[in-house]
């Protein structure tokens, strides 16, 4: 027996911190390593955000607050929603906590029982399935492709809903993939919908200003009206504000469910960081130029990195709509044989092959998608060129 509950047992640790690790380890035993695992801008946060947050210090706000935020801050998030999605909340439908994971994790374990499942479309961002089965539930995976946009259908929704379902996880743009939904697509995944009432929409949308060529945002909540009373909207400030380290993060939706979420919280971690909170006003409140600054360099990397990795024999690339990764196949890379002896079996050997040249990526089969894997561009221009031209010289030794 193992002196652990079996909750612990059901998951596992995160694929792209194993796969940091590796790096980092390969890093220390002096090889050069190009790590193009990280899941985060580059950027240093804003210099008006830390400000904030100093401020916030000195003037006291180091004490206990609501469990579930400030009201400065619930309001920040309201003006937020209502300024660039056109939506409207009240203070006791946003609910904010230690990060968006924080917000989906509190929302999973306020409304999934023993057997409940979550529809999650693979590629995935790898902690859906795993926080659904902690909190006992059963993730349901639907896998896309290339071909279809990495996005999931209608006729595949039809196939994937039961009585069961609870929720049906979107992520546009997505991680890892960079598939983004368009107003239509929601739309005509709604129709499906509608037929299960049971089934509510977890939108994540924390990639929502990283987004390329022009493409309109769509989310569920604000593109699909008539289903906002059964969607809940994560965003946050980790992404679009260079603020990973500061775990703030934001849900909004139905009263009843964010009143569910607001009583774990207050049983659990009680409220998030006050000085967090404080530097994400900052955010959300002031000046927007480097976020779209910030995009417009990430549109630059990407360009950079396709062309990069553009006619490498072995790579299937597909150029993603938003976020800051890309995610070749490399299905035509198994079977083959590394110079030193060795087949290359599957996603986590063309891994472990890029990084024996000096490359550190993640496996896709820690995103629900082998035969892929993902490589960020948050990267300077330097480590990518040089990153590229070692994934080449990688693919180019087997024979
Ligand atoms: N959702 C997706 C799809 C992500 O990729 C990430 C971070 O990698 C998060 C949520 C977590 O964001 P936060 O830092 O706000 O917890």
């Amino acid at each position: 027996a193992s002196a652990f509950a079996a909750r612990t047992r059901r998951i596992s640790p995160s694929a792209s911190n194993v796969a940091s690790q590796k790096a980092r380890e390969a890093s220390a035993a002096g090889r050069s390593i190009l790590n193009l695992t990280v899941g985060e801008p580059d950027f240093e946060t804003p210099d008006h955000i830390k400000q904030a947050a100093t401020d916030a210090i000195w003037a006291g706000q180091t004490r206990y607050t609501r469990a579930d935020g400030t009201p400065e801050m619930k309001d920040a998030v309201a003006q937020k929603f209502r300024r660039e999605n056109g939506l409207v909340f009240a203070a006791n439908e946003i609910t904010v906590g230690c990060g968006a994971k924080h917000t989906i994790f509190n929302a999973f374990l306020a409304t999934v029982d023993d057997g409940d499942e979550v529809v999650i479309p693979s590629p995935y961002w790898g902690t859906y399935p795993e926080m659904v089965r902690l909190a006992g539930g059963m993730p349901v995976i639907v896998p896309t492709d290339e071909a279809s946009g990495f996005k999931i259908t209608p006729a595949q929704l039809e196939e994937a809903l039961t009585e069961r379902t609870r929720w049906l996880v979107i992520n546009s743009p997505g991680n890892p993939a960079g598939g983004t939904y368009s107003k239509a697509e929601l739309e005509a995944l709604a129709d499906v919908l509608e037929r299960f009432p049971r089934a509510w929409v977890l939108s994540d949308d924390i990639y929502e200003h990283i987004l390329y060529d022009g493409r309109p945002f769509a989310t569920f909540a604000a593109d699909v009206p008539a289903f906002a009373h059964r969607t809940y909207t994560v965003n946050g400030v980790s992404k679009a504000y260079c603020m990973t380290g500061w775990r703030i993060g934001f849900g909004a939706g139905p009263r009843a469910l964010i009143t569910e979420i607001a009583k774990i919280q207050s049983q659990s971690t009680s409220n998030p960081c006050t000085i967090s909170q404080a530097a994400a006003i900052a955010a959300l409140n002031g000046p927007q130029d480097h976020v779209f600054a910030h995009r417009d360099e990430f549109a630059r990397r990407r360009t950079l990195m396709l062309e990069g990795l553009s006619g490498i024999p072995g790579l299937s690339v597909a150029a993603p709509e938003g976020a800051f990764y890309v995610f070749p196949g490399v299905a035509a890379l198994l079977g083959r044989s590394a110079p030193g002896g060795g087949t290359i079996a599957n996603d986590v050997d063309v891994v472990a092959h890029f990084l024996d040249h000096g490359v550190a990526s993640v496996p896709g089969s820690a995103y629900g998608a082998p035969d892929h894997v993902r490589l960020s561009f948050a990267a300077s221009d330097e480590t990518l060129r040089e990153g590229c031209r070692r994934i080449a010289a990688a693919c180019e030794a087997l024979s």
